[in-house]
C-alpha cells in the first residue's frame, strides 16, 4: 500500500519510505491511500484476544502485508509487553490507563513499536550508515524515545529540552542514559528546540553527511499501535457487560497524534459514537473547531507540559481524515482549560472518587463530565502516570505520594546534559561533530 503526503496527493511513499524519512519532502504528513474496514465478525471475536494478539491482528489489517506478518507479530509483543487496565472510579466513570509502560507515559507504546519497525528495515539494509534520531521534547516525548531505540545498534537519539522547563523526573528519564543517548539542553524555549530539529531536516549539507529522521508523532509508525487501545477499551467494556453502543472517548490532546489514531480506529470500524478533544491553555485546535480558523501560537508553558503545543502537528491527518470543518465538529467536541482548572479538578477528583489524576488526563476527565450524555459510555484516556510529576502533585493534594520502581531507578544514574546555545550553527556542529 502507498501513503500520500497532506501537501500534494502526488507526492506517495512506501510504509518504510514513510516511516524512515518521518515528514515529507514537500513538508507534509503521510497518510494511507485506503485504511482497510475490519469485516464485522472480527469486531465480534475480538473478546476472545489478549491486548498483543489484538494489536497483531489490527496492524496486519492496516498494514496491508507490508511488513511480514511473523516480523510483525514480533514488533508488537514487544512494544505491548505491559497491561492496558480500563478502571472504573468510586463515580463510576471510567479510565482507560495508557501509563504502565517503561516511562509511565502513553507514548511507550507508539515509540517501541516504531523504533522496532526501524530496526527491522535497518536489518534489510545492511549498507545503511547510522541513523540519527532528532527529538525535541518537553517531557514525555524525549524519554519515551530514548528507552525505545536505547542500545540499539545502529542508532544514534538527540533529545532537545529547554532549559529550566523540564520536569525533575521527566529529565532523568533521558539524560540519565548515556550510551548512544544525547540530551543537549538548549537555553531557549521549547518552540526553539522544535525549530532547530526542522531546520536539521531541511539543511542540506546536514542530510548529504548523516541519516537523519524524526520520531515524533508526524512519524506515521506511531501511529499504527495507538489505534489498538481504542480496540482495547472497547474489549474490556463489552467484556464485563457493559453498553458500547454509545461510546465516546476524550483525549488529552497537544499534537494531535493519539486523536487521528482514534480516528483512524473509527474508520477501521470502531463504533466510536464521538471524540472530545482536550487542551490546556495552549488551544489551538479548540479555536479551530471554535471559529474553522487554524491559527498557530508560540507555545506557553503549564502544568500539563506535555500538553504544550502553540503549533498541533498532525492537524493536517484530522482534516484529511475527516475532510471539512463542518465534519470535524460532527466527530469532535472540543474543550479547553487553563491551570486552575487543571487543579481543581485534580483536587475534587481525588476528594470525591478516590482517584488520582495526573494533570494531562486532568483536562480530558474534567471535559468527559461536561460533555457526556445520558446512555453514554464515555472513556478517558489516562496518558501519564502521576508521579511523573510528583513534586508538583503533592503541592496540589497536599499528601506525599508513591514514587514507583520504574522511576526512582532513573533518579539514581548520573546526568549527561550537553549545554548548548539556541542557535543552528551550534546544533549543525554538534552534529556533525558527533558523527
Ligand atoms: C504527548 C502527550 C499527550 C498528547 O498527545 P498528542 O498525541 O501529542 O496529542 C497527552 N498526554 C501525555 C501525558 C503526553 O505525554
Amino acid at each position: 500500500m502507498l501513503y500520500y503526503s497532506t501537501t500534494n496527493r502526488q507526492n506517495t511513499a512506501t510504509l518504510e519510505q514513510a516511516v524512515i524519512k518521518g515528514l515529507a519532502a514537500d513538508g507534509g504528513l503521510y497518510v494511507p491511500q485506503r485504511l482497510p474496514r475490519l469485516p464485522k465478525a472480527f469486531l465480534r471475536n475480538m473478546s476472545a484476544m489478549t491486548l498483543p494478539e489484538l494489536g497483531h491482528a489490527i496492524a496486519s489489517f492496516a498494514l496491508q502485508g507490508d511488513v511480514p506478518t511473523d516480523v510483525l507479530h514480533e514488533i508488537v509483543f514487544e512494544s505491548m509487553d505491559f497491561d492496558i487496565p480500563l478502571v472504573k472510579t468510586a463515580g463510576g466513570n471510567y479510565l482507560l490507563e495508557l501509563f504502565h509502560g517503561p516511562t509511565m507515559a502513553f507514548k511507550d507504546v507508539g515509540t517501541r513499536f516504531m523504533s522496532r519497525l526501524l530496526r527491522y528495515y535497518s536489518t534489510r539494509h545492511p549498507e545503511w550508515t547510522t541513523l540519527n534520531v532528532l527529538v525535541p521534547t518537553s517531557g514525555d516525548t524525549g524519554s519515551a524515545v530514548a528507552n525505545s531505540f536505547l542500545d540499539m545498534p545502529g542508532v544514534k537519539v538527540y533529545v532537545l529540552y529547554p532549559r529550566g522547563a523540564v520536569g525533575l523526573i521527566q529529565k532523568a528519564q533521558f539524560a540519565s542514559l548515556g550510551r548512544n543517548v544525547t540530551a543537549i539542553e538548549v537555553n531557549g524555549s521549547f518552540d526553539d528546540c522544535k525549530i532547530l530539529v526542522e531546520r536539521a531536516f531541511l539543511d542540506d549539507e546536514l542530510n548529504a553527511a548523516m541519516r537523519l529522521t524524526s520520531a515524533t508523532s508526524i512519524n506515521y509508525a506511531r501511529l499504527i499501535p495507538q489505534m489498538i487501545y481504542y480496540f482495547w477499551a472497547y474489549v474490556q467494556l463489552a467484556n464485563s457487560g457493559v453498553d458500547t453502543s454509545n461510546l465516546v472517548f476524550a483525549v488529552p490532546c497537544s499534537n494531535l497524534g493519539n486523536l487521528t489514531s482514534g480516528l483512524m480506529a473509527q474508520r477501521m470500524g470502531l463504533p466510536v459514537k464521538r471524540f472530545i478533544s482536550v487542551e490546556n491553555q495552549n488551544n489551538i485546535f479548540y479555536n479551530y473547531v471554535k471559529t474553522g480558523k487554524f491559527t498557530p501560537k508560540p507555545t506557553q508553558y503549564s502544568i500539563a507540559p506535555a500538553l504544550d503545543a502553540g503549533c498541533p502537528n498532525n492537524f493536517g491527518r484530522v482534516m484529511e481524515l475527516l475532510g471539512s470543518h463542518e465534519n470535524i465538529c460532527r466527530h469532535i467536541h472540543a474543550y479547553s482549560y487553563n491551570d486552575d482548572q487543571i487543579i481543581e479538578t485534580i483536587q475534587q477528583t481525588y476528594r470525591e472518587e478516590g482517584y488520582l489524576l495526573d494533570p494531562h488526563t486532568a483536562v480530558a476527565y474534567r471535559a468527559m463530565k461536561e460533555d457526556v450524555q445520558p446512555g453514554e459510555t464515555c472513556v478517558t484516556l489516562a496518558t501519564a502516570h502521576p508521579a511523573k510529576l510528583k513534586p508538583l502533585m503533592e503541592r496540589i493534594i497536599e499528601y506525599p505520594i508513591a514514587m514507583p520502581r520504574q522511576l526512582s531507578e532513573f533518579l539514581k544514574s548520573e546526568r549527561h546534559v550537553l549545554p548548548m546555545k539556541n542557535g543552528f550553527t551550534s546544533f549543525k556542529r554538534l552534529l556533525l561533530s558527533n558523527n
